[in-house]
């Protein structure tokens, strides 16, 4: 029986109806072998989340403002759910965590080590309810001296430790650097440890358990009912998080994709629903036209137009060396003949815009240079897009019947993603119309 890795969430883990949801999953499929937790999450809106409060006992400590109160409604937190989950101290004896952590803390632990007990203590909860191996992520993930994360060696020190656990559960968020000093991962990081925990283990299939059924086709905040997609390709899943749609860290799907390891999103509140399911390539036949449709407002366009500017040359090169001057990165750069456009993200030009212009009058002299602020970007994007005719032009049509004007159109060599320009104020009616279009 192949092996399941199963990472379960802030909100799947966030209270004790969570905890006992958790294990009917578990108990519900026993290759389900090894178990990636985060730290708890919200119960409800208003709810700080575990990893937030810890942040911020860091905070109290750097600036010398009392941290003790803050630190005893993190155990609290916990002590609350051992107690109602029936674990004694002869269990887990979370007094002495509690005591170490706080030793810690007045030694002047790092914000890295004091985030992560989040999962620290979360992880040790769960494999005493469960009865399950602990495996403290401090031994297994490691980073370099400089904070950054190795996989190889990560991979191969993994895999022996996996090997001497039948079932164990893994705290997600972090690992230690050669010294032993705890490194985290960035915000959302459990999604990355489980991704690495499934390749080590040679697992299956990922399973990511969160609060919602999987991806959707579009935002529901913006399309009504939208429908949730059953398959999507590692490539399209980029496209449309690159646009905004997001379930899971991006980093997240190196790991498996390197092994070939399908992720499953799932619902922790709802467990029949299958989810979505993404892989290398989606099944014959599950593919629709498009995938998905998702996308950004608040993109700048600087419009350049030179004669015989294909034909300059190293005209390029100076375009890119004034973006490197001011630091800045494009989102993309459709060409024409003797045209130009870049796209930037209006967050980062920040107040730097006539500066940009001025250096691209002064070292590329274009005959015009237009500037087109406010814009949004969408893409459609979808695997089965690829040799299809027709595509493109139902989209510019379905925009073209609602009277939205598209500013920019840009198709990527992989033809699974179409992008347009429109302005801001059209953003929701745009996307509601190519979804109509293609649904
Ligand atoms: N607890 C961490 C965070 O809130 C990591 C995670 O939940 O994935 O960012």
């Amino acid at each position: 029986m192949g092996i399941k890795v199963a990472k379960f969430g802030g909100s799947s883990v966030a209270d004790t109806i969570q905890f006992m949801k958790v294990k009917d999953i578990l108990m519900a499929d026993p290759s389900r072998r090894y178990v990636v937790v985060s730290a708890p999450g919200k119960r409800y809106d208003q709810d700080t989340k575990m990893t937030d409060l810890l942040y911020l006992c860091h905070t109290h400590l750097m600036n010398h403002l009392p941290w003790d109160q803050l630190f005893q409604v993190v155990c609290d937190r916990f002590s609350a759910i051992a107690f109602t989950l029936g674990i004694s101290a002869s269990k887990l004896d979370l007094q002495s965590e509690y005591a170490t952590i706080r030793k810690a803390m007045e030694e002047g632990a790092g914000p890295d080590y004091i985030a992560s007990r989040g999962e620290y203590l979360n992880g040790r909860l769960f494999a005493a309810y469960l009865g399950w191996d602990f495996i403290d992520a401090a031994d297994v993930m490691k980073f370099d001296e400089r904070g950054r994360f190795l996989p190889e060696p990560t991979n191969e020190i993994l895999s022996e430790e996996l090997k001497k656990h039948h079932y164990a559960v893994i705290p997600g968020f972090y690992g230690a650097d050669p010294t032993g000093k705890i490194v985290t991962f960035s915000r959302g990081g459990s999604d990355i440890t489980g991704s690495i925990v499934a390749r080590a283990a040679q697992a299956e299939v990922y399973e990511n358990w969160t609060d919602v059924h999987g991806f959707l086709t579009a935002d529901p905040r913006i399309v009504k009912d939208p429908q949730p997609i059953r398959y999507i390709s590692y490539q399209e899943l980029r496209e449309l998080s690159y646009m905004g749609a997001s379930v899971m860290h991006e980093d997240a799907i190196f790991p498996v994709r390197k092994a070939g390891i399908p992720i499953n999103i799932r619902n922790t509140n709802d467990p029949d629903h299958p989810g979505t399911i993404i892989l290398e390539k989606t099944p014959e036949g599950s593919m629709g036209v498009i995938t998905g449709v998702a996308g950004s407002k608040d993109f700048t366009v600087i419009a350049m137009h030179k004669y015989m500017m294909t034909s300059e040359r190293g005209f390029m090169k100076r375009v890119l060396s004034v973006l490197d001057t001011y630091d800045l990165s494009f989102e993309h750069m459709p060409t024409g003949i003797d045209t130009l456009s870049l796209v930037l993200d209006s967050k980062l030009l920040g107040n730097k815009l006539p500066d940009v212009i001025d250096d691209i009058k002064r070292t590329l002299e274009p005959d015009t240079i237009d500037v087109y602020e406010n814009i949004a970007l969408i893409a459609t994007v979808g695997q089965g897009m690829t040799y299809r005719p027709g595509v493109a032009a139902k989209l510019f049509t379905a925009l073209a019947d609602k009277g939205i004007n598209i500013r920019m159109i840009d198709q990527g060599s992989s033809e699974i993603n179409i992008i347009v320009g429109v302005e801001n104020k059209d953003f929701e009616e745009a996307i509601r119309a190519i979804y109509n279009a293609f649904n």
